[in-house]
């Protein structure tokens, strides 16, 4: 449906789309610790780096310690500095055959007119499960487009329901790609989901079980809206963030294009965030939009040495320069950004870490967000004392930190954790 809706989009004004629950909004649509689905966490999760476990030891962290020890192999990372690729090498986007050429042409075969796209839409994105639910298109359209138009570009795998109302979906696209997302429930009443924007990842980040898959390819816009459009038909939905499976830097068309059709699926542009591991081209093209969408920095270490190690895109794209895209960015918005930093014990979590994590952030410009690494039996996740401490002591020199709630631990949250046990 999301791919059939998103071109119908381009030839009809956008319809009066339902909200979701303003009293359970937050003012500004702040995806903070505790608002914003889990990155890391959406994505944190099985990759094997054993070679920086010590036998579940406390490994000493700093860079003679781990100069001492075998750094994990990245399968095949394409994507280091002079690596021959850039975003515009990124596999082509799979075009599903639900599109609004369909839905037009099967509507014209039927002598509808061509608003009957548009009240389509305003059913789907008002969370109706299927064409019969359209009580303002005739009985036998209804029955004409189920059996000829399908309703979403993605067919529903499996969903998992953690005792905390988190709730995972995995889903396979009509090439039969495996991928995920979730709805996270919180006590306040809001709803965010996060979104994946491509099948498996080309980044290879070592902590993470997306980065074990084979990658895939890009996903269209429409298997991005759909996944949003799944969790609208259990509940309204009021925030999404990018941070699921995938780089959405790597697809920034189509996750542009999901992000102009949220608003009438209830999550106002303020309420979208798009999390990167730190694709500087994507960074300085979303400072360049209109639209107040946020951006998150999936950070994780403040020196190369240890970034290098567990995420290769630093290679090609180094903090530093890393950091001056985010100032750009924060120049031009005057948003604050969020810097997520997954706890892996032994590896980012001492003391001298944070203080060196606190030096690199600039205070007007950074909030660290600390996730507690959800546990995969690959890293060991850092301890909560631990954890308080790195807090505190970040927050001693001057940068605003919080720890994020964990979230469907029971379930597999990790994005890519399902999608990984699942290929
Ligand atoms: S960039 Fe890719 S490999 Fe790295 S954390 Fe994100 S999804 Fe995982």
């Amino acid at each position: 449906m999301g791919e059939m809706l998103l071109q119908t989009h381009a030839q009809h004004r956008t319809p009066p789309g339902p909200r979701g629950d303003p009293a359970t909004h937050r003012p500004d649509g702040d995806p903070d610790a505790n608002a914003a689905p889990p990155h890391p966490a959406c994505r944190t999760a099985a990759r094997g780096s054993r070679e920086l476990r010590s036998g579940g030891r406390r490994r000493p962290a700093g860079r003679a310690a781990r100069a001492t020890v075998d750094r994990p192999r990245h399968r095949t990372c394409r994507w280091r500095r002079g690596g021959g690729r850039d975003a515009s090498d990124a596999p082509p986007t799979y075009h599903g055959r639900v599109d609004l050429a369909l839905l037009d042409s099967t509507l014209a075969d039927l002598g509808q007119p061509a608003f009957r796209a548009k009240q389509v839409w305003e059913w789907a994105s008002r969370g109706a499960a299927g064409y019969e639910e359209m009580t303002n298109l005739p009985a036998g359209l209804r029955d004409e487009l189920a059996a000829r138009v399908p309703f979403s570009t993605l067919e529903l795998v499996r969903e998992a329901h953690a005792s905390d109302g988190t709730v995972k979906a995995l889903f396979r696209t009509q090439d039969g790609r495996l991928i995920e997302a979730v709805l996270m429930r919180y006590r306040d009443g809001r709803r965010s989901v996060c979104l994946s924007s491509q099948s498996g990842c080309p980044l290879t980040c070592t902590f993470c079980a997306t980065g074990t898959m084979k990658f895939g390819r890009n996903l269209s816009a429409g298997e991005i809206l759909d996944q949003a459009l799944h969790f609208r038909r259990i509940e309204p939905i009021d925030n999404v963030i990018f941070m699921g499976m995938g780089e959405p830097m790597m697809n920034l068309d189509n996750v542009l294009t999901t992000c102009e059709r949220l608003p009438d699926v209830g999550v106002a542009h303020r309420r979208q965030a798009i999390s990167t591991v730190g694709w500087i081209p994507g960074i300085d093209r979303l400072a360049q939009q209109e639209r107040p969408i946020r951006l998150a920095l999936s950070l994780h270490a403040a020196d190369d040495a240890l970034r290098s190690e567990i995420m290769p895109v630093n290679e090609r794209y180094p903090l530093r320069d890393v950091l001056a895209a985010c100032a750009r960015f924060y120049a031009r918005k005057k948003r604050k950004i969020f810097v997520e930093y997954v706890m892996l014990e032994g590896v980012n979590d001492a003391p001298e870490q944070a203080v060196q994590l606190a030096r690199v952030l600039d205070p007007k410009v950074y909030k660290v967000n600390l996730i507690p690494y959800n546990p995969t039996g690959s890293y060991d996740g850092s301890s909560r004392e631990v954890i308080d401490v790195f807090r505190d002591t970040v927050e001693a020199h001057g940068v605003e930190a919080t720890v994020r709630l964990t979230r469907g631990r029971d379930i597999d949250a990790a994005c890519g954790q399902l999608a990984a046990k699942s290929a």
